[in-house]
């Protein structure tokens, strides 16, 4: 189905090209007045970007902002509770970054969601844990949401990472059955303890055994991903990892 869409996508956009020109999807330039970095973004949004190398949470990836030399946890993951094995986050969660998620989110651009993919899997492919894994799973929202947005953004970014690291993409076997609101407004105990049986896992089978590329757009607290995780394990899995753009 997403394909499907994706295709149909496609084939606008070259229509679309011709009648508007591009546009920079985090800043609204014009990409023919200015130098580019790709098809969608402007190399000055690009070059603010701020990635996240060697300075970052090695549980969480949360960036710290100077490299102190040492690899370690933040004060957070020293307090335990996320149940993933390690999440690997591109980019500092602002500027371009941001917008482009907004963009990905709310206007269902998919080219954002193309684009913010290559920043996940360039990160994936710097970070050697490939070899420990054998799908991608994108994290799921519940049906009243899919049915109000039209599309599930953390597949979108599943969908282009499967064709870069050529690992498939398992749908449809992790549901969310919660919906939960304003998880914003809670504190961090409250948060997790909000999505404890949010999510179910159809079939056990599917990820026994597996080591997991969870994929998400952003992640804050963690309280998704960890639950997320916590069922996957009781699935069986072997080994989780997150991946996310924005940290
Ligand atoms: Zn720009
Ligand atoms: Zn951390």
């Amino acid at each position: 189905m997403i394909r499907l869409a994706l295709y149909f996508h496609k084939i606008s956009k070259s229509i679309l090209d011709i009648v508007y020109p591009p546009a920079c999807l985090a800043c609204g330039i014009s990409l023919l007045s200015v130098p580019a970095y790709n098809d969608c973004l402007c190399k000055k949004c690009f070059d603010s970007i701020r990635f996240i190398r060697n300075d970052y949470c090695i549980k969480c990836g949360k960036g710290f902002g100077a490299y102190t030399g040492v690899l370690k946890k933040c004060g957070n993951c020293c307090a335990g509770g996320l149940h993933f094995n390690r999440c690997i986050g591109a980019a500092h969660y602002e500027g371009p970054v941001r917008e482009l998620v907004h963009k990905l989110k709310f206007n269902g651009e998919k080219a954002a969601a193309k684009l913010l993919s290559e920043f996940i899997a360039r990160k994936i492919e710097d970070q050697d844990v490939l070899r420990y894994v054998d799908l991608i799973v994108p994290v799921a929202i519940h049906k009243n949401k899919l049915k109000k947005r039209r599309y599930n953004q953390a597949e979108l970014i599943g969908y282009y990472l499967e064709k870069h690291l050529k690992l498939p993409m398992v749908t449809g076997n992790l549901r969310r059955l919660k919906e939960t609101t304003a998880q914003f407004a809670l504190s961090r105990h409250a948060r997790f303890k909000n999505l404890r049986g949010a999510f179910v896992v159809k079939n056990p089978s599917v990820f026994a055994g597996k080591g997991v590329l969870l994929v998400d757009d952003v992640l804050t607290t963690g309280a998704t991903s960890a639950e997320i995780s916590r069922m996957l394990k009781k699935a069986g899995a072997h080994r989780i990892f997150v991946a996310v753009v924005g940290r």
